[in-house]
């Protein structure tokens, strides 16, 4: 039988490829870079602990936990310590505790009595019954209020995503959001009342969610689930094409392209590496929407006529895959520093703090890593993690590594009392960091459906597709493997 094909060996391709395998379904893992776990990237040094792309993994989905227990790793897994549940927001220049009950919200100072009010005034908003799409900063004003998007939303929004409330869209981008109002006309009504279909279905809010990592960082799970693929994963091997076959796929790849790190972009080579077809069965592109792009793709000769490159037949619009270079990953730049406890002011004991924009500072949010998972700092020192950039201010990850510190240092100085120099101190630039589910994401996600209906055997899974967290990530490499087994049908054992 001839292997499924899986592009990426981020966390979707390995998930992906560890369940085919499971099932007897032989794969091979292509990553045009030197290693595995796309933008999850650990570091160990000096007795420092460094994560530079996601921090937490939420248990959203039994299917997280099963991955963990199926890879062998439960008792590698860490739980944060039970005091890092508090989270702050920044207002009036400092961080405010947020409220975790209703008696909290009432007496915080995080919002003034107008915001409260809304909150209360919010079940007897009218739903919108138009189903027409808009972005999350529309939707927050019209069901609450400006104060509510401007302190909280806008933060929020900068933390998941490093995106712009004004343009994410609220159907694509919070669908659990459109949901509530379509379902029960209310956010505060459709969670009471949503609680019990939740829990039926298995899932848990993000914001209840469980949240772990592992001893020695997230790079733990690409890592091992790298291990149990042996042989199968290939790093350094670009694919560049996809020709639909009379049964199957043949992808031409590029072996030894040399792309150091992730999803990251880099200048050409001259080097001409060689390139090799290789036939597959099948082929799940859980790759990048950018390198989506990138790929060329030639369909099956149909009986009547020449092969076909393109999907789209309507006038007008870009070959397919070329459509998804429009979509929107802005750069964040994680800055990882180290401080002598006593040089830090503030306790630091939380899960982080989430920067509104409206508060004028350079940094998106902090999480204090080393309060969530104390082996992430040497004894008397803690960690903070710290990102900037993102839509709100993309330019200033073009700033070389010392004045991103000297930014970053200023920001921490004003809101938790550091003094002193970072006693570690690392940088990592992720230039394409995060897709924007905008306002019209929904017809890329159309245009996956319709490739994947015509063109039988392709399969579009990750990020870009199903949501992007980490989380939704592995759900969706999950979930890929039962629709390509499908596909594929019985396999002999
Ligand atoms: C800075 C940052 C912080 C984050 N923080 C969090 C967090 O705290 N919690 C959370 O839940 N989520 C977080 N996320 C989001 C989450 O980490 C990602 O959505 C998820 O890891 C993406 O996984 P993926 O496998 O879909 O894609 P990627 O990790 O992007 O992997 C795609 C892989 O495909 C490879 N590839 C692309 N094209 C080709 C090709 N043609 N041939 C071969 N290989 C190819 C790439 O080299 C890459 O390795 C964060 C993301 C970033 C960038």
């Amino acid at each position: 039988m001839k292997p499924v094909a899986i592009i990426g060996a981020g966390i979707t391709g390995l998930a992906a490829a560890f369940y085919l395998k499971r099932k007897g379904i032989p794969v091979t893992v292509y990553e045009a870079s030197g290693r595995v776990g796309g933008v999850i990237q650990s570091l160990r040094q000096d007795g420092w602990l460094a994560e530079f792309g996601p921090n937490t993994l939420l248990e959203t989905s039994p299917k997280i936990g099963q991955l963990v227990r199926d890879a062998g790793l439960q008792s590698r897994r860490l739980d944060p310590d039970p005091k890092a549940e508090t989270r702050y927001v920044v207002r009036y220049q400092r961080p405010i505790e947020m409220p975790g009950s209703p008696l909290g919200f009432l007496t915080t100072k995080l919002f003034t009595a107008g915001a409260k009010l809304a909150v209360l005034r919010e079940p007897f908003m009218p739903r919108r019954r138009d189903g027409a799409e808009e972005s999350i900063a529309q939707f927050v004003v019209r069901r609450l209020n400006q104060e509510f998007l401007d302190q909280a939303i806008d933060a929020l929004v900068a933390g998941v995503y490093a995106g712009d409330p004004y343009k994410l869209s609220v159907q694509q981008a919070f669908p659990k959001l459109a949901q509530l109002e379509a379902r029960y006309g209310s956010l505060i009504r459709g969670q009471i009342f949503g609680a019990g279909a939740r829990k039926r279905s298995g899932e848990v809010a993000k914001d209840r969610a469980p949240k772990f990592s592992f001893d020695e960082g997230l790079q733990v799970l690409p890592d091992t689930l790298a291990v149990r693929l042996g042989n199968a994963v290939k790093l350094n091997t670009r694919v560049t094409k996809l020709t639909q076959t009379a049964d199957g796929w043949a992808l031409t790849v590029l072996e030894n392209g040399r792309e150091p790190q992730g999803n990251f972009e880099h200048p050409t080579s001259n080097i001409q590496h060689p390139s090799f077809q290789i036939e597959h069965s099948a082929v799940i592109y859980c790759g990048t929407a950018f390198k989506l792009a990138e790929l060329q793709i030639e369909l099956g000769t149909p009986a009547s006529g020449p092969a076909r490159s393109d999907f789209t037949k309507k006038p007008g619009r870009r070959p397919a895959f070329q459509e998804f270079s429009e979509i929107r990953y802005p750069p964040v730049a994680s800055v990882v520093l180290g401080f002598r406890r006593e040089d830090v002011t503030h306790p630091c004991e939380g899960f982080g703090m989430l920067i509104p924009k409206i508060e004028g500072f350079k940094i998106l949010g902090t999480i204090f890593s080393s309060s969530l998972f104390p082996n992430r700092a040497p004894t008397g020192h803690l960690t903070l993690t710290s990102y900037i950039g993102g839509e709100r201010y993309p330019e200033l990850v073009l700033l070389p590594a010392e004045k991103l510190v000297a930014l970053v240092c200023e920001d921490l100085r004003v809101l938790l009392g550091v003094t002193g120099k970072p006693a570690f101190q690392h940088c990592v630039l992720y230039p394409k960091a995060i897709p924007q589910y905008n306002v019209g994401y929904g017809r890329y996600r159309e245009l996956m459906n319709e490739i994947e209906n015509k063109a039988a055997g392709l399969f579009f899974a990750g990020h870009y597709r199903d949501g992007v967290s980490l989380g939704d990530t592995i759900v969706s490499g999950v979930n890929i493997v039962e629709r390509v087994a499908g596909f594929i049908g019985p396999v002999a054992n």
